[in-house]
C-alpha cells in the first residue's frame, strides 16, 4: 500500500495516525459518527431521495422495483460508505464494518459480470455510455475511493474486490481512447478514484487509467466549456464551466501530478488555479458565481458557450443569486488540499481552511441533521427569487443528494487533513484539539498533542510527547490574515519568521514536556473586495480569524431589513462568546448605521438626499450558522458608510 506519492512535497499522515480530541472540529466528528451518518442512513432508505441503496438490491434481482431517484444515486451512496470507512479509520468500531459488509454484499450482486455497475442506467434499461451527463463515471469514480479507503483502513478485500473488477472493465474500455468517449465524465470523480485504487493496490494500469481520463479530456473537438472538454488541461489558461466537474477535474489531475510529475499539467492547474482563486472565488471560498450563464473567453474573441451551476466571470460575484453549491466549494477544498501537498505552500491552506469554516460548513444544520444546495451569501428571506435546488429552510431530503454526502465524508475524513510529512519533518496545517502520533520518512517517531480553542480562540498549545533524538522541523501555518502571530517554545521567543501565509519553522532536537505557544490574534476585520468586483464595490465584510461573518434579518429589531443596514469604518467592533445563542459561538457587535428613504419611496431609480440616519446596533453571527432561526434575511456584504 502506497503511503508516499514520488512527486509530491508533503505527505499525508496514515489514517489513524491523527485523533480529534474535543474541540471544534472534534465535536463536529462526534456529531458525524453519531448523528450526521445514522440519520443519512435513514434518508438513503427513503424512496423520496436523491440518492438510495435500493436501487443496487433492484439491479441484483434481490427486491422487486424501479430505479428511483438521479443517475448520480450510486455515487452519492457510495460517498455515504466511505465516510463510514474514515470513521472507522480512527474508531476502529467493528459495528461500521459489519453495517457495510450486507450493503457491499448487494453492490457485488449488482455488478454485471464485466464489472460495470451504474444502477441507474441497468434499471432504466439505456444505453451504456451515450450520455456524459448519465454519471456513469461519477457513480464508478466513487465506488472506486470508496473501496480504496475502505480496504486501505480495514485490510477487508470485500469491497475493493469490487472496484478492482470494475476498474478492470474501465481500463479496457477507455485505454485504446475511444474518440466518442473521450469527454465523458461529468463530475468526474473517476480520475481521482483510479489514482486511489491505484495507490491501495500499486497496479499501474490504474496509474495509466487515470492519466488517459485527463489526458482525453479536451483531444477531441466539440468539447464545451460546461465540461471543461474544450481546452485540453495542460493549455487551459482559465477556470471555466460547471464548478463540481471542474474541481473535480483538477484534483483528478493533481493526483496524477503527484504520481508523474507531470509539469505541464501542473502548469495548467497552476494558471487555473490563479484565475479562478484571484477573480472568481466568494469570500466564503465558494466557486459556482453562476446558476445559468456564459463562460467566459475572451481569448476565442469572447466566443462563450453555455454553463451552469458555473465559474462565473473574473470579478463577477453576484451575493443573491450566487450559486456555490456545496459539492463546489468542497471540491474547491479538496483540490487545494491536494495542491498544498504538492508544493508546501500556504496559499493552499488558506483556501482550504477558507472553505471548510464558511462554504462548506454553511451547507448544514449546526445539529447536522439538515442541509442546502446552494450557498449563497445575501438572502431575502420569503421573498427570495429561487434557483433551483434553492430552498427556504434546509431539507433532509432532496432530489440532488450529493452534497449532504459530501459534507459527511470531508468532516469524516479532516483528521486526515491536520498533518502532512515531508524529509523536513511534520506540518501543521489545521488547528483543532488533537493528538498526533506518526513515524516519519526518516522512520523516527514523533508524538504530540494540540490543545485549543480554535476557531474561537486565538491560543494553540502544542505539547510535545515524544521525539527522535536528532533535529527535526515542525512546520507550523501561519494563516494569510495573521498579522500578528507569536510564536514561543518553552516560553522564549523563536526567532522564526512569522509571515502571514506562510509555515513557520522550528528546528531543534525536541524531547518529550517541550511546550510550543502559538498566538494567532484575531481582531474582528473589515475586508473590502477588488475596485473591479461591481457587485461588492463599496461594501464591506466581516472576518474574525477564518471565519466570515453574516447579518440575519432575526438580529433585527422589528420591521427593519438587512437593505437599510450600512457599515461606517469605525464601527467599534468587538468578539464576544455568546453560549445561548446558536449552540454557542462567538458573535461580533458593532454600531453600524441604519438609512432608510424619508420620503418612503421604493421606486428603482430615487434622487439623493432624502435619506434618514440614524446609529443601530447590530449583531452578526458567523456565516455558516445563517439560516438555523427560521426564514429570516440575510447578508454577508454590507454597504460601506464614508
Ligand atoms: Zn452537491
Amino acid at each position: 500500500m502506497k503511503t508516499k506519492s514520488k512527486y509530491q512535497k508533503l505527505s499525508p499522515l496514515d489514517h489513524d495516525a491523527v485523533k480529534w480530541n474535543d474541540g471544534f472540529w472534534g465535536r463536529l466528528h462526534r456529531l458525524c459518527r453519531e448523528t450526521i451518518l445514522p440519520r443519512m442512513r435513514e434518508a438513503l432508505d427513503e424512496p423520496e431521495n436523491g440518492a438510495v441503496f435500493s436501487n443496487f438490491a433492484v439491479a441484483a434481482g434481490r427486491r422487486e422495483g424501479e430505479r428511483k431517484g438521479t443517475m448520480w444515486s450510486d455515487g452519492d451512496c457510495y460517498k455515504y460508505m466511505e465516510a463510514c470507512a474514515h470513521i472507522y479509520g480512527i474508531t476502529k468500531e467493528q459495528s461500521i464494518l459489519d453495517d457495510l459488509d450486507p450493503l457491499i454484499e448487494v453492490i457485488a450482486a449488482a455488478q454485471e459480470e464485466d464489472g460495470y455497475i451504474s444502477t441507474p442506467m441497468q434499471l432504466d434499461g439505456k444505453e451504456y455510455w451515450t450520455n456524459h451527463r448519465d454519471h456513469e463515471l461519477y457513480n464508478m469514480g466513487h465506488l472506486l475511493t470508496a473501496a480504496a479507503v475502505h480496504y486501505r483502513v480495514s485490510g477487508k478485500r470485500n469491497f475493493l474486490e469490487i472496484a478492482i473488477k470494475q476498474a478492470d472493465y474501465l481500463y479496457d474500455l477507455f485505454m485504446p481512447r475511444p474518440p466518442a468517449l473521450a469527454h465523458f465524465g461529468f463530475n468526474p470523480s473517476n480520475t481521482m478514484g483510479a489514482v486511489d485504487l491505484y495507490r491501495v493496490t500499486g497496479d499501474e494500469r490504474y496509474l495509466e487509467l487515470a492519466a488517459c481520463f485527463v489526458d482525453m479530456r479536451g483531444s477531441q473537438p466539440g468539447g464545451g466549456d460546461q465540461n471543461q472538454t474544450r481546452v485540453p488541461l495542460r493549455e487551459e489558461t482559465r477556470a471555466v464551466g460547471h464548478a463540481v466537474t471542474a474541481g473535480y477535474l483538477y484534483c483528478g489531475a493533481a493526483d496524477v501530478v503527484a504520481e508523474t510529475g507531470d509539469e505541464a499539467l501542473m502548469a495548467g492547474l497552476q494558471r487555473i488555479w490563479e484565475n479562478a482563486i484571484h477573480s472568481k472565488m466568494y469570500i466564503t471560498g465558494g466557486t459556482s458565481a453562476q446558476h445559468h450563464g456564459a463562460s467566459e473567453r475572451p481569448e476565442f474573441g469572447g466566443s462563450a458557450t453555455d454553463v451552469h451551476e458555473a465559474f462565473g466571470y473574473e470579478y463577477s460575484l453576484p451575493n443573491a443569486t450566487a450559486y456555490n453549491e456545496t459539492c463546489a466549494n468542497i471540491a474547491n477544498a479538496m483540490w487545494n488540499w491536494r495542491m498544498l501537498n504538492l508544493t508546501g505552500d500556504a496559499k493552499y491552506s488558506d483556501v482550504v481552511e477558507l472553505v471548510l469554516y464558511n462554504s462548506m460548513l454553511s451547507s448544514m444544520s449546526l445539529d447536522g441533521l439538515r442541509f442546502c444546495y446552494t450557498n449563497p451569501l445575501r438572502w431575502y428571506g420569503a421573498e427570495h427569487p429561487l434557483l433551483s435546488q434553492d430552498t427556504y429552510e434546509r431539507w433532509r431530503l432532496l432530489y440532488c443528494y450529493c452534497c449532504p454526502t459530501n459534507t459527511a465524508r470531508t468532516i469524516a475524513l479532516l483528521h486526515n487533513w491536520v498533518y502532512s510529512s515531508s524529509d523536513q519533518g511534520l506540518w501543521v496545517h489545521l488547528y483543532g484539539s488533537s493528538r498526533v502520533t506518526t513515524t516519519l520518512a526518516d522512520g523516527s517517531e514523533i508524538g504530540l498533542t494540540q490543545h485549543t480553542d480554535y476557531p474561537w480562540d486565538d491560543a494553540v498549545r502544542i505539547t510535545i510527547e515524544a521525539a527522535p533524538a536528532h533535529e527535526l522541523a515542525l512546520m507550523l501555518r501561519i494563516p494569510g490574515w495573521c498579522d500578528a502571530a507569536d510564536l514561543r517554545v518553552n516560553g522564549g521567543e523563536s526567532d522564526a519568521p512569522l509571515k502571514p501565509g506562510s509555515y513557520a519553522r522550528l528546528k531543534r532536537v525536541w524531547k518529550a514536556g517541550d511546550v510550543i505557544e502559538l498566538s494567532l490574534p484575531m481582531r474582528p476585520r473589515l475586508i473590502k473586495a477588488h475596485p473591479k468586483a461591481e457587485e461588492i464595490r463599496n461594501h464591506v465584510a466581516v472576518m474574525r480569524g477564518p471565519l466570515v461573518y453574516c447579518l440575519e434579518g432575526i438580529d433585527l429589531p422589528d420591521g427593519l431589513s438587512i437593505l437599510d443596514v450600512y457599515a461606517p469604518d469605525d464601527m467599534g467592533l468587538t468578539a464576544s462568546r455568546e453560549e445561548d445563542l446558536l449552540g454557542g459561538l462567538m458573535a461580533i457587535k458593532g454600531v453600524a448605521r441604519h438609512i432608510t428613504e424619508g420620503n418612503g419611496s421604493t421606486a428603482l431609480y430615487r434622487e439623493t438626499g432624502q435619506e434618514r440616519e440614524t446609529d443601530l446596533e447590530i449583531r452578526l453571527i458567523p456565516y455558516f450558522a445563517w439560516n438555523n432561526r427560521g426564514i429570516s434575511e440575510m447578508t454577508v456584504w454590507l454597504p460601506r458608510r464614508y
